[in-house]
């Protein structure tokens, strides 16, 4: 995740692009963490509903490398 530092407020801020309309939006990292792990909906600036998988990319890996040494 891209982040940029936004520091007269204090915010470190994620980079989140909506998979329907590609709108580029910045998010609070601890508020994006959260959704990583509770995997609730929100919505892109545009309205389009969003949620992180269940499984990461990285978790998708991993499975698969445990799968090759089996
Ligand atoms: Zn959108």
């Amino acid at each position: 995740m891209q982040t940029m530092q936004i520091t007269e407020i204090g915010i470190e801020l994620g980079r989140c692009q909506c998979s329907e309309c590609g709108m580029v939006y910045y998010v609070p990292v601890s508020w994006r963490k959260q959704r990583n792990k509770d995997h609730a909906t929100f919505y892109c600036p545009n309205g389009h509903g969003q949620y992180i998988p269940a499984k990461s990319d990285a978790d998708l890996l991993k499975e698969q490398l445990n799968n090759v040494k089996a």
